[in-house]
């Protein structure tokens, strides 16, 4: 299940759970639409990978207890600015091919997670 992590990884911004512009990638790494945009250039510093808008839980059970009442969302903040100079760098080999065709690359790793969380509908 995602985390629903608490704020932008970048800049701090918070990001609750009903935030419009919250951008994850497949690690669920957590951004906002503006670093995603500016700073990051679609690509994940941690991945490398592209970002996708994240969905919004409902803040009601409207079905099978399924809300963020029983499953709130992650306090845990993470924050760590990124160098902008490095990641430029990273950035110049990746930002112009576009996220689908990155998965030809080696795939990379989010520093800081062991790695995808299993899909609880998965089993
Ligand atoms: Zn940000
Ligand atoms: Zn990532």
């Amino acid at each position: 299940m995602l985390e629903l992590r608490p704020n932008c990884e970048n800049c701090n911004k918070p990001l609750p759970p009903a935030a419009t512009d919250a951008r994850i990638c497949s690690y669920e790494c957590t951004f906002c639409a503006d670093c995603v945009e500016r700073v990051l250039l679609d690509v994940c510093p941690n991945c490398g990978g592209g970002f996708a808008p994240r969905p919004i839980r409902p803040a009601t059970d409207r079905k099978g207890g399924n809300f963020l009442g029983k499953d709130p969302a992650s306090t845990t903040v993470r924050h760590r600015p990124l160098d902008g100079a490095a990641h430029a760098r990273f950035a110049s080999a990746l930002k112009s091919i576009p996220p689908a065709l990155r998965a030809s690359t080696p795939p990379g790793r989010c520093a800081g997670r062991g790695g995808p969380t299993r899909h609880p509908m998965s089993s």
